[in-house]
């Protein structure tokens, strides 16, 4: 019953080598298509397929020149048909698996074309039972291949791709024609001295295939920028409502590419264009710039990173802590930048700071502070080998003060006092309270030698001022001590100036004494003024 569907196969050279070329160009068309579309492995199993194909018809334009190398590579027919039948056999398998692109991975590529494979061999096997295997051999594999590509470019009509669907349907199409073509070729119902159709219907199919996919890329190239376009919109909205301030800077110039309305609001920014706002500008202490970039540059996200900064437009000062990271934005490096305003807990901070670093009466600092801040100095000695001294001053009789004119007069003197020696130290000198009506100063590079001196102008100076509580004039005069070595131990330095300023008060106080080595303890006067 099958005996005329199988006449004996006709061939000719120009023919096969047609079939070869375009074999091979269409291996390449669905390979380089295969690349541009990753999802599409159904490109991928056709491009093997007709790889399968060209690599028959090399083999098999290479046989015949095997004897003249050597009459053992000589090829029975057998072998040859064999060869013939094994490798389209494998190739078709490779075309059905084309049929199920969304199968796993090892299923696709593996598995589903050995199953193909088998389930033909088993056919042809099975066919063997009916048909002579010369008549076999010589027309199964041109019918099964034909027939396994007519369902490869059918299944092109099933690709669900929405707009892309036409362009499919032509490679679909094309396929289709080669397959019918040879079907048709594989009944003999073709004269073989009609291979110029042949080249026609390669030519056509590998041009439109070509068109379609160009089509096909330049349409999802369009749809994706539509989409990139869509996600920026959708980005931008979504930082326009964040309930936090929002700014993107290019990494490069710091200039604006993005600010939200709160940070808009928060950093004074007027209605302008903002890509002339650079957020450096911003910055009260511009190495905090560099220095933020750095961090940037180093780690993923930057975190609670506070900087002062002030509004170049309005002048508003205000303390924020950023939270940074560097963003590739449409393809440009950027800082991603989104902030709390923390002016009102820095205000809080430094309140705090001043009431705990700070004596209320006079505004200067405390005794604590005083210490904290000379660990800094002696730190500062230790590296640069500059001299200190330490001054303490105690105000003459100053119960009798309080006596004559009251606890208040003797506050305003307290603080009149203060203000006297702010005014005149020096600015790098750090002052403080240490108790009751005693005061201590610490002089940065200042030899002992020259602490006396500036002791001593105090003195003249506190002499000179003129004390007034309310109509009245109070005479003060304090009595000073100033130390004498450079160890960095402020106990140690209080004591001698302490010593020194007793010494002061016993030789007639309204005056200054330098500590020397031999100067010691009158147990009495210690007692009577250690705070
Ligand atoms: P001396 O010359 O020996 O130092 O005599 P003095 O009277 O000054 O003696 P002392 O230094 O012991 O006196 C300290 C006095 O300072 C006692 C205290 O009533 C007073 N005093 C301490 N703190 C304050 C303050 O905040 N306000 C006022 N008005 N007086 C204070
Ligand atoms: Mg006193
Ligand atoms: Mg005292």
């Amino acid at each position: 019953m099958l005996d005329h569907l199988m006449p004996a196969a006709s061939s000719s050279f120009q023919l096969d080598s047609v079939d070869l070329f375009g074999a091979m160009m269409l291996a390449v068309v669905f390979d380089l298509f295969y690349s541009l579309n990753t999802q599409y492995a159904r490109f991928r199993l056709i491009c093997w397929a007709f790889r399968m194909r060209a690599i028959k018809y090399l083999v098999l334009f290479i046989i015949p020149f095997l004897p003249s190398l050597n009459p053992e590579f000589a090829v029975s027919p057998m072998a040859r048909s064999i060869f013939i039948l094994s490798i389209t056999t494998i190739g078709s398998g490779l075309l059905l698996s084309s049929l199920f692109p969304h199968l796993p991975k090892t299923m696709k590529y593996l598995g589903l074309p050995l199953f193909f494979t088998l389930i033909l061999v088993f056919l042809i096997t099975a066919l063997g039972f009916f048909i002579p295997w010369e008549t076999l051999l010589l027309n199964a594999p041109a019918l099964m291949w034909s027939i396994s590509l007519l369902f490869a470019s059918i299944s092109f009509f099933f690709i669900p791709t929405g707009a892309q669907i036409r362009l499919f349907s032509a490679t679909g199409k094309c396929l289709l024609l080669v397959a019918a073509y040879q079907i048709l070729l594989a009944f003999d119902l073709l004269p073989t001295m009609w291979w110029p159709l042949s080249i026609l219907i390669y030519g056509v199919t590998i041009s439109v295939i070509l068109f379609a996919q160009v089509r096909f890329v330049e349409s999802s190239c369009l749809s994706l920028q539509s989409q990139l376009t869509q996600e920026k919109k959708k980005r931008y909205s979504l930082w326009d409502i964040a309930p936090f301030p929002i700014v993107i800077t290019k990494l490069v110039d710091d200039q604006v590419l993005y600010i939200n309305p709160l940070a808009r609001h928060l950093l004074g920014v007027p209605d302008i264009d903002i890509s002339q706002i650079h957020f450096a500008d911003y910055f009260i202490d511009p190495t905090k710039r560099v220095e933020l970039i750095a961090l940037a540059n180093k780690q993923t996200v930057v975190e609670s990173f506070q900087i002062q900064a002030k509004s170049p437009y309005n002048g508003v000062g205000l303390w924020i802590n950023l939270s940074a990271r560097v963003l590739e934005l449409d393809g440009e490096l950027t800082l991603y930048i989104n902030f709390t305003d923390i002016t009102k807990d820095k205000e809080t901070e430094q309140e705090l700071f001043v009431q705990a670093s700070t004596d209320t009466l006079t505004g200067l600092y405390n005794r604590r502070q005083f210490e904290a801040m000379t660990k800094q100095a002696f730190a500062l000695h230790e590296r640069t080998g500059n001299p200190f001294a330490v001054i303490m001053l105690d105000i003459d009789h100053f119960k009798n003060i309080n006596d004559t004119y009251g606890h208040d007069a003797g506050d305003v003197v307290l603080k009149h006092l203060a203000e006297v020696m702010q005014r005149t130290m020096r600015q790098s000198d750090v002052i403080a309270r240490f108790g009751g009506e005693e005061f201590i100063i610490f002089l940065m590079n200042t030899p002992p030698e020259e602490g006396l001196v500036a002791a001593n102008k105090l003195r003249e100076t506190v002499e000179k001022e003129m004390f007034i509580s309310g109509t009245t004039q109070i005479p003060v005069t304090i009595s000073l001590g100033v130390s004498f070595s450079q160890k960095s131990d402020i106990a140690a330095l209080a004591k001698e100036a302490d010593l020194a300023l007793y010494h002061s008060k016993e030789h007639g106080r309204n005056q200054a004494t330098l500590y020397t080595p031999g100067m010691t303890e009158n147990t009495e006067t210690i007692a009577k003024h250690t705070p």
